[in-house]
């Protein structure tokens, strides 16, 4: 493979090649330099775990394979590249050395090296030809099915990312195919598609050579200086991003130190973590996280990827006064990244960041821009300050009176830890919706009876249960939620609990995810697991057919916070109650709209998100639909009366096992 470059073409060729590096390289540092001047968070440990996500989610790719279209197409672009790299050293290099190849080793015994290069420009010859037909693929999304995630205003650059990747793809087969053309390539009989271009065209004038030379080093060098002034600075951030992945429990916000903090939250980018702020370089804009955000599809101005590019672009934009520290004229988060009814918008169902195929994190930078509303500046939703003050008063957001939270209790004959003597195995957290909302109380009295008559050894704590905190925490108000935790812990060390169920999802994430930030490890499990397990052991036997088809609705901190998605479907299952499942379930299941203190705020902008998910069951045709949230239970009742739907069902799993196993 030989094409002669002249000693002018070399020094033209080479000074753009040099010029196209440097611009490559200083972009990249000056991002890297932005990005530093985020908070310090500590993303250096457990390196075994981060390799692997490295290897999982940054080469093979693994999140974008929950869309299999997109996932071929930048299967194919991906490797085309990676495999082309020798491609692209050997033709790059003939400005210098005319006809220097890649060197490869021989397999002693196995192959020569020659054959060892042989089999290097089949598979280049190969993925090149899928590069290209992942890059066609691309463009006939882009182009004719437009999918409304994809059309935004950075829509113009991946077009331009996506020629310039065909133009480099095309350029390196043409020139292959000229070298074969003209006899100059020795391994002809390796390149299958190139010989099949030459064969089909007449290349033989070495015009062709020379032309497909160039076109392929220009736009090579040209694309590689466009990468970091575009969005496709995700081609080197993603692959940082997959290995500084958080690796703490999904359901736990950073914990804020209240005596060593001065300013809570953020409004300015540079408040954020520097792994937030990688965030923004490493989007590529594909716009997952708007399609798969309730708030969003209902009308809200939240748009989850506006707020990792807007985050971005205030870095940008502010870069040079936070690098010079002359930040205090400059508009706040607030103004330039979302405003405050985006921010309360969030029902922190966690399915952006589920969803996102570079692990970007959506939910920790709307939690730091509450904390920063609430703490810093005494702003919330006016709604929710009697939500809050009834936690501090009664501990409890209703604001019922804190002594009567065992009253649900009463006549079923169930123990008080504190009343003393009893020999129990769980603790049964019954959280402040199943100990104050009149439906909610039916729930928790239902799984009191069955755990009762499966002989489950459990006792409450009555009066000295307070609300965990997880409303204060999604509120962004800090202070009360580590006074909530901080006396909970302390109760159950003194009352030595260490095994707890609950029937809330809510409930289950803080003590489970949350409260061992502050010392409180327990074994916390959710009522859908000790339902199966007591279904497994025969503990339980459903002997009454119930004829009804059932919808089961994901909680969201249930299934993909916690990864319960299987148990409340085996626990249907052996209820034998036909089961349809809603298009959106599993851990791509829709919010129910109270997540993230939602429940405590008013809704009025577009439509309601309960009244959305209600549609999603409507759409099933079944006449009950089942869950495990007492706040997911609220919201269905919610939508079904204002929706005039109340002929459909509302029930806990629990209900419909009791009437299963009456
Ligand atoms: S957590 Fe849910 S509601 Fe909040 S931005 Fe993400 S998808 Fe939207
Ligand atoms: S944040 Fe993630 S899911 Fe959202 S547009 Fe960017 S890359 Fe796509």
């Amino acid at each position: 493979m030989a094409v002669t470059i002249s000693v002018l073409e070399a020094i033209v060729a080479s000074s753009f090649i040099v010029a196209a590096l440097f611009s490559f390289l200083a972009k990249l540092l000056q991002t890297v330099s932005l990005v530093r001047r985020g908070r310090r968070v500590n993303r250096w440990n457990r390196i075994g775990r981060r390799l692997w996500s490295l290897f999982a989610g940054g080469l093979l790719q693994t999140k974008i394979a929950r869309q299999t279209y997109a996932y071929v197409l930048h299967f194919f672009i991906f490797w085309a590249f990676v495999i082309l790299l020798a491609s692209v050293l050997e033709i790059t290099a003939q400005a210098w050395f005319s006809g220097w190849r890649v060197p490869t080793v021989a397999f002693p015994g196995v192959w020569t090296a020659g054959q060892m290069s042989g089999a290097l420009y089949v598979s280049q010859d190969l993925i090149a030809v899928l590069g290209i037909v992942g890059v066609v693929m691309a463009l006939f999304r882009r182009l004719v099915l437009r999918p409304a995630k994809l059309v935004h205003e950075g829509a113009g650059d991946a077009l331009r990312v996506l020629l310039f990747i065909l133009g480099i793809l095309v350029s390196l087969l043409l020139y292959n195919a000229a070298n074969i053309a003209l006899a100059q390539d020795v391994f002809a009989a390796w390149r299958p598609v190139s010989s099949w271009v030459a064969s089909t065209w007449d290349l033989t004038n070495p015009v062709h050579l020379h032309l497909w030379w160039w076109a392929h080093v220009l736009l090579l060098f040209g694309f590689l200086a466009y990468i970091p002034f575009s969005k496709h600075t995700h081609i080197v951030f993603a692959m940082i991003n997959s290995f500084f992945v958080d690796l703490e429990p999904k359901g736990a916000l950073t914990k804020v130190d209240l005596e060593k903090t001065e300013t809570f939250g953020a409004n300015r980018v540079e408040q954020l973590s520097w792994r937030d702020l990688l965030d923004g370089f490493a989007c590529t804009e594909c716009g997952r996280c708007t399609e798969a955000c309730p708030a969003n599809a209902t009308g809200k101005e939240l748009n989850p990827m506006l707020l990792i590019t807007n985050m971005r672009d205030t870095l940008l934009d502010q870069g040079e006064a936070i690098q010079s520290g002359e930040t205090a004229e400059l508009p706040g988060m607030l103004q330039t990244v979302h405003t405050p009814e985006a921010i309360w918008a969030c029902t922190t169902c966690y399915a952006c960041v589920y969803e996102c195929p570079v692990f970007n994190e959506h939910v920790p930078k709307i939690m730091e821009m509450r904390r920063h509303m609430v703490l810093m500046e005494g702003q919330m939703p006016p709604e929710s300050v009697g939500a809050m003050r009834n936690i501090e008063t009664n501990f409890n957001p209703w604001g019922i009176a804190w002594d009567q939270r065992g009253k649900w209790a009463e006549g079923l004959d169930v123990p008080v830890l504190s009343e003393g003597g009893w020999n129990v195995e769980y603790l049964f957290w019954v959280g402040c919706a199943g100990s104050f909302d009149d439906r909610n109380r039916r729930v928790v009295q239902a799984f009191a009876r069955v755990m009762k008559k499966a002989g489950v050894k459990f006792a409450i704590l009555g009066k000295e249960e307070k609300c965990t905190g997880d409303p204060a925490r999604r509120l962004g108000n800090e202070y009360l939620f580590q006074a909530m935790a901080k006396e909970n812990i302390a109760t159950l060390k003194r009352r030595k609990v260490r095994k707890i169920v609950t029937a809330c999802p809510h409930c289950f994430n803080t003590l489970k995810n949350e409260y061992p930030q502050f010392g409180g490890r327990f074994e916390v499990i959710h009522h859908t697991q000790l339902l199966k397990e007591l279904l497994d052991k025969g503990k339980i036997r459903a002997t009454k057919a119930l004829r009804e088809a059932v919808t089961y609705h994901d909680a969201c901190y249930l299934s993909r916070y916690n990864g319960i998605i299987q148990e409340p479907r085996d626990v249907l299952l052996k209820l034998n109650v036909v089961t349809i499942e809603m298009e959106k379930h599993g851990d791509r299941g829709f919010c129910c709209g109270a997540g993230g203190a939602r429940m405590w705020m008013e809704e009025t902008v577009g439509e309601k998100v309960n009244h959305r998910r209600l549609s999603h069951v409507e759409a099933t045709g079944a006449k009950n639909v089942v869950s495990a949230c007492p706040y997911c239970l609220i919201m269905f009742d919610d939508a079904a009366k204002t929706k005039n739907r109340e002929d459909i069902q509302r029930q806990d799993i629990v209900e419909l096992l009791e009437q299963a196993a009456p």
